[in-house]
């Protein structure tokens, strides 16, 4: 009498199902498939209103070399607009109280 031949045991770790769950981290910038090498902090104003005050959000976001260097670059400039928001509004609102009052002041035909 003989036994039976088993079936091969299925191998639970093949190399092809390991590398497919590696996980590598993608600039997240589309159309970017460059590896991530850093995460950089953005912050957003909450809101665009005439107060000198605000508030942010911040979000992190992987990025590759480049692209983390362009977004510290584009996230300073738009954290520097919002902080001379105030101070252009007030400029503009000054301007048009003087149009206002050469208007008035001046005779109407
Ligand atoms: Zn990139």
């Amino acid at each position: 009498m003989s036994l039976p031949a088993l079936p091969p045991l299925a191998r639970v770790r093949e190399p092809r199902s390991r590398a497919r769950r590696r996980f590598v981290p993608r600039c997240q910038v589309p159309d970017c498939r460059a590896r991530a090498c850093t995460a950089v902090s953005i912050e957003l104003p909450a809101a665009w209103e005439a107060s000198p005050t605000y508030t942010v959000l911040t979000v992190q976001v992987g990025a590759c070399r480049e692209h983390a260097r362009e977004l510290r670059r584009r996230s300073a400039v738009l954290i520097d607009a919002r902080g001379d928001l105030h101070s252009l509004l007030a400029i503009v609102e000054a301007a048009a109280d003087a149009e206002l009052a050469r208007q008035r002041r001046a005779p109407t035909g």
